[in-house]
């Protein structure tokens, strides 16, 4: 190290990171399980050592131990996944959108945020009082008696609404017309099962495993995962349980699989199409699902599917999998449903071919939105554009529930519009049969489905999908459905 600053004139800090890069990779490819775990210690001490020549703190979320608010630029979904809810009383991020995973985790979390502010990091200095209203999407700086009185009343109905929303737990969801959903939960990990639970849903209908694989320097082996996904299964007594493979790229990364950087990493090498390259990775996975599926209703869904190719290839490398595992004699579930995710336009387009080789659908719309707009999900400049009610992408939900139907299969929605109010009774009235959502919204949709004839609705499917704009379709919605 001491040779390349003399020698080759880098600085101290770009003489570190390609020695101990070099360490890194020496350890990582040893035989040796421990010897090999010890490259995370290298990258660990590389880290801290550059953080003081350089001057910085390294922020470490999860060693945050009084009352704060956090304004940061950005949260990863790892950062995120460390913030104790008992510490962190709510969050700021300047970029991001309502789909970013920092945001997604933070409703399931129920820790206030606003993302995508632009401007609140330059605005807020450490110590200042701030409110930040996660229902309104609002942050007040150094709010006023007044105002905090506002929001401590604002606080307390709140709290009031989620007393007599928490009487619906036990109950399934019926409209006024008698037509059933399920209403399902979306999880990262199992210890978000208990959540779940608690606010009365009817199953899982998204289980990111990705969150398995994230923070950490390794890839999980077979066993850890057989373990995680036979606790979801269990903990869900026979409930259905929607896994989804490993959908890595776009915001949620992996620094250990040392992918190259991509220009567009929403557009690129990830979920589906990284595991159809890395089949190890996948295989391992699927062996794991596999094995789990006899602890309860597993049913396994793949990712960002473009072409009928790519869910055939994926489905032919579960089945050689599983017969590989009923060969060595283990026990796997006759009756596993093999589903596919529905984000990219041209499988929604495509949908009544698929339909007739799918177990079910499970419309993705965080990532159908960005793609239909082509408006990145995470680029709070463009966010006018992330529409959710677009008649355009309504017609696409509604092309793919027609065409499960039409094949007598089931259609769900695991992206965050399943949640939406306005978007519920649009939804009902396309016929959406389940809906996922972050825990804590199951409780207010089923409140609001219970007051909704799916009936009445449907009188104005054809209305709603010929219109022009979004603004239109919200307000037909508001002012028939009482949203
Ligand atoms: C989606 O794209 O709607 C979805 C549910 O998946 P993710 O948010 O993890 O991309
Ligand atoms: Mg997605």
């Amino acid at each position: 190290m001491k040779d390349k600053v003399q020698n080759e004139g880098v600085n101290a800090e770009f003489a570190l990171k390609e020695t101990a890069d070099m360490f890194v990779s020496m350890f990582e490819s040893m035989d040796n399980e421990y010897m090999k775990e010890r490259a995370a210690d290298i990258r660990d001490v590389t880290k801290r050592v550059i953080s003081h020549l350089l001057g910085v703190e390294i922020p470490n979320p999860s060693m945050i131990s009084e009352e704060v608010v956090i304004i940061a630029e950005d949260l990863t979904p790892s950062d995120t996944a460390q913030l104790n809810r008992q510490f962190v009383k709510g969050f700021t991020t300047d970029i991001g959108g309502r789909t970013s995973h920092s945001a997604i985790m933070a409703r399931s979390m129920e820790i206030p945020a606003v993302v995508g502010t632009k401007e609140a990091r330059s605005r807020i200095s450490n110590g200042t009082m701030v409110i930040v209203d996660g229902l309104d999407g609002e942050v007040i700086i150094d709010p006023s008696e007044e105002t905090i009185a506002e929001y401590r009343s604002k606080q307390e109905q709140y709290a009031q609404q989620k007393i007599e929303w928490a009487k619906l737990v036990n109950e399934s969801t019926v409209t006024k017309d008698g037509v059933h959903v399920e209403l399902a939960a979306n999880i990262g990990t199992p210890e978000d099962v208990k959540g779940v639970l608690e606010n009365g849903g009817e199953g899982v209908g998204l289980y990111r495993t990705e969150f398995l694989y994230m923070g950490r320097d390794q890839l999980p082996t077979e066993e850890e995962q057989f373990t995680a996904y036979k606790t979801v299964l269990q903990k869900m007594e026979g409930k259905p349980v929607v896994v989804r493979t490993l959908d890595i790229g776009g915001d949620k990364e992996l620094p250990y699989l040392h992918l190259p950087k991509e220009m567009n990493p929403f557009l690129g090498f990830r979920a589906i199409r990284l595991c159809l390259e890395e089949q190890d990775i996948f295989r391992t996975q699927l062996r794991a699902l596999l094995r789990a599926s006899t602890f309860g209703n597993l049913k396994i869904m793949f990712p960002m599917i473009a072409t009928l190719q790519e869910f055939r290839s994926a489905k032919s490398i579960l089945l050689e999998e599983k017969e590989k595992l009923v060969s060595e004699g283990t026990e796997v579930a006759g009756d596993i449903e093999i589903g596919i995710m529905v984000e990219i336009p041209s499988t929604a387009v495509l949908a009544d071919v698929f339909a007739k080789e799918v177990d079910f659908f499970s419309i993705g719309t965080n990532d159908l939105i960005q793609y239909t707009m082509a408006a990145d999900r995470m680029n709070e400049r463009v966010s006018y554009l992330y529409q959710p009610y677009n008649p355009a992408i309504l017609r696409l939900v509604s092309n793919v529930i027609d065409a499960a139907h039409k094949e007598g299969k089931w259609a769900g929605m695991c992206g965050e519009m399943a949640g939406d109010p306005i978007a519920i009774p649009i939804l009902l009235g396309l016929g959406l049969d389940e809906f996922s959502m972050s825990a804590t919204s199951i409780l207010p949709a089923r409140s609001q489905i219970k007051e909704l004839s799916k009936e009445d609705i449907q009188r104005f499917k054809e209305e709603i999908l010929s219109m022009g704009t979004t603004e239109e379709v919200v307000e037909l919605v508001k002012e028939k459905f009482n949203v």
